[in-house]
Order: structure tokens, then C-alpha cells, then sequence
């Protein structure tokens, strides 16, 4: 029985955030002193998480990937990335990470059964990455992106929201990054969620943007085959390049048409929409394998057409649920 909605899309992919805490502060998903913490005891437990998942692969989920906050603080991962990569009908396993605990668990995660990471690194300026970041130190980050690339944990994808007057100038440097190393670029655009939606309209930049200076440095951007796992990217490769790019662009075009996810956030909410306020609690269904099945069918069912995002954001009537910041929900 698969995990159909009401508008004929198919899932079979869940984002599993597995703790809202993170060692960075990035400006665009939270405020300096951080979120406020979900006690430890409201977190689900990798038992608790392993029964969603095998559940969600009974219906039809074949892909996983962890998030956060950052999944590298939650303590170990690589037993849980084992523990899913086992359960039948999981075809492949991945994460987002910021990199910064990378070099160090990249073996590890590999060796449990991890195939691939996603990367966050805003700015290849030691200062901005800082700014960004708010006090991140981008040799480390880069040196996860060596070390998942030592330890094959591949296709490397680096993940960048594009922020006018913060990074907009560094698109260049991205794209000769993307000519000169194996990794797949993906510019993402800044949404207008949680904490950080008041700064939307000021770092906004529609991704057209990039594509601008592509042609400008006369690297024009043709389209390309997906990459594995590429979700809502549109793919690009470039003259001569050993990488490739991706366009993330859920404000100036809509990518809900081919949505195939769901999520689960750490204190045990499915979200059927990253920008949504229907969620439902996982705890009334746990120890029941029939009735968690039940609810993910039904979340599924409340799934919207479309995101209700738009620029300029427009979140005034929204609960405070859809405004989870994306450090709950794990992006
Ligand atoms: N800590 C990990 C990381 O930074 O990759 C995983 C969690 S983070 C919430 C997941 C993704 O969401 C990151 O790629 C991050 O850049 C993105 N993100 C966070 N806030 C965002 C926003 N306001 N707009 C667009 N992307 C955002
Ligand atoms: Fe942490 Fe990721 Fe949010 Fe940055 S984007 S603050 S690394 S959760």
C-alpha cells in the first residue's frame, strides 16, 4: 500500500530530524542565543524512530535522510544509521549535515551504511562564513567536505542560501568551485520560516540571480540529468566542470508538484509540508504497527497542493506550528 495523497503524488522519502540542537547559529534559521531547547525527554528515542521507520517502509519509504539541528551533536548516529539501513525496503540512507563534526564521524557513518551528505557552507570567505555561521570556523567544514569525499561518502553536495549582501558576490567563486571539484553546488533560496522570516524580504534573492552570472562569466548553466537524490533541485552542469549545479528555488517557482517527502521532527511530529500547520504526534501511535502505518497514511491524506509560502512572506495567519524554525524541522 503506498503512501499516495490526494493530488496522485507517491512517497517514499523521510526527512528524520533527530535533535534541534546545533553547534552553529546561522543567521538565517536562528537567532544568536539559539532556539530554545526541547527537553531531552521529549525527544524521540531511536527506538522511537526506528518503529516510524519501519512503518513508513512497510508503505513504500525508501530513502531517509537525517537532519537537525545538527544530527553530528546527537550521540550515536552511526548506530541508528546502521539500525535504518537494515530495515527491509530502506534502499539508502543520507544526511545534511554542517560538516563541522564530519572529519571525525565520516568513517564511522560510512562503515554504518551512510551513502551520501549534503553539506551546509554559505560562503568560501574564512569572515563571512564566520558572520554567517556566527562564529564558525570554515577550515573545519571544509575539512568534513574533504572527509566525506575521502571516505566515498559521494556524490558531495554543498548546499548554499543565497543571501543578498552576504554572499551574492561570492556566486562566481561558487561556480569556479563547482569547474574545478567534484561536487554538486546547490544554491538554495532563503524561505521565510521561523525566527529568521522578518529578514526575508531584506537577504531574499531569487535564484534567476545565479544564473545571470553564469552567463555573464560565460559559463551558461544547461540542464542536466538529476544527481542521486537531487529531490526539488533543478541540475545543471557547466563548461568544463568536474561538478555540477543545482537550483533550489522553492519562492520563484513552486517544486510542490513532484514532492515525494515527509518529515519527522525531533520531538515526534510528522509534517506532511515543511510550510504547513497540520502535524500529528507520533506517540499515540508507537508499539503499534498497524496504527502507526494508519498515520502516516492519513498525514499523507492532509498533505496541501502547494506550500503557502510567497514573497514577500506572508505568514500572519499561520500557527505557530507552520512557523517552526527550520532548525526544528530539519530543512
Ligand atoms: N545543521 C544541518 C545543516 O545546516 O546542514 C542540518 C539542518 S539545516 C536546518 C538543513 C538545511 O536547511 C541547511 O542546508 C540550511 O542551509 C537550510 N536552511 C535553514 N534555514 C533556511 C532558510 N531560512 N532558508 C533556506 N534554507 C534554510
Ligand atoms: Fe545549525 Fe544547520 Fe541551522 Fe545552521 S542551518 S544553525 S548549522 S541547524
Amino acid at each position: 500500500m503506498a503512501l499516495t495523497d490526494l493530488f496522485g503524488r507517491k512517497h517514499d522519502y523521510l526527512r528524520i530530524s533527530v535533535t534541534d540542537r546545533c553547534n552553529l547559529r546561522c543567521l538565517y534559521c536562528m537567532g544568536p542565543e539559539g532556539v530554545k531547547q526541547i527537553p531531552q525527554d521529549q525527544i524521540l528515542t531511536y527506538e522511537e524512530i526506528l518503529e516510524v521507520v519501519r512503518a513508513g517502509a512497510a508503505l513504500g519509504i525508501s530513502g531517509v535522510r537525517l537532519t537537525g539541528g545538527e544530527p553530528l551533536v546527537r550521540r550515536g548516529l552511526s548506530h541508528l544509521v546502521r539500525r535504518i539501513s537494515r530495515i527491509p525496503g530502506i534502499e539508502e540512507v543520507t544526511m545534511t549535515t554542517n560538516g563541522i563534526l564530519l572529519p571525525n564521524s565520516a568513517g564511522p557513518l560510512k562503515e554504518a551504511g551512510l551513502r551520501r551528505v549534503n553539506i551546509s557552507i554559505d560562503s568560501l570567505k574564512p569572515a563571512v562564513y564566520r558572520r554567517i555561521t556566527r562564529g564558525g570556523k570554515l577550515n573545519r567544514a571544509l575539512a568534513g567536505v574533504k572527509a566525506a569525499l575521502e571516505k566515498g561518502l559521494k556524490p558531495v553536495k554543498v548546499n548554499i542560501v543565497l543571501m543578498k549582501g552576504i554572499n551574492h558576490r561570492e556566486v562566481p567563486a561558487f561556480l569556479k568551485l563547482a569547474q574545478e571539484q567534484e561536487l554538486h553546488l546547490r544554491f538554495i533560496e532563503y524561505m521565510p520560516i521561523g525566527a529568521r522570516r522578518d529578514r526575508h524580504q531584506k537577504y531574499y534573492l531569487p535564484l534567476a540571480y545565479v544564473q545571470k552570472v553564469a552567463a555573464r562569466m560565460g559559463l551558461p548553466l544547461t540542464p542536466a540529468p538529476p544527481v542521486a537524490g537531487a529531490g526539488p533541485a533543478e541540475n545543471f552542469s557547466l563548461p568544463g566542470g568536474k561538478g555540477t549545479i543545482g537550483l533550489i528555488h522553492p519562492i520563484s517557482r513552486h517544486f510542490c508538484g513532484s514532492c515525494n517527502r515527509l518529515r519527522l521532527i525531533a520531538e515526534g511530529y510528522l509534517k506532511c509540508c515543511l510550510y504547513w500547520q497540520e502535524e500529528r504526534s507520533v506517540r499515540p501511535a508507537l508499539g503499534d504497527s498497524v496504527l502507526m502505518q494508519k498515520l502516516l497514511q492519513e498525514v499523507v491524506r492532509q498533505k496541501p497542493e502547494k506550500h503557502l509560502m510567497s514573497a514577500p512572506c506572508s505568514s500572519a495567519s499561520l500557527s505557530p506550528q507552520a512557523m517552526r524554525g527550520m532548525s526544528r524541522i530539519g530543512g
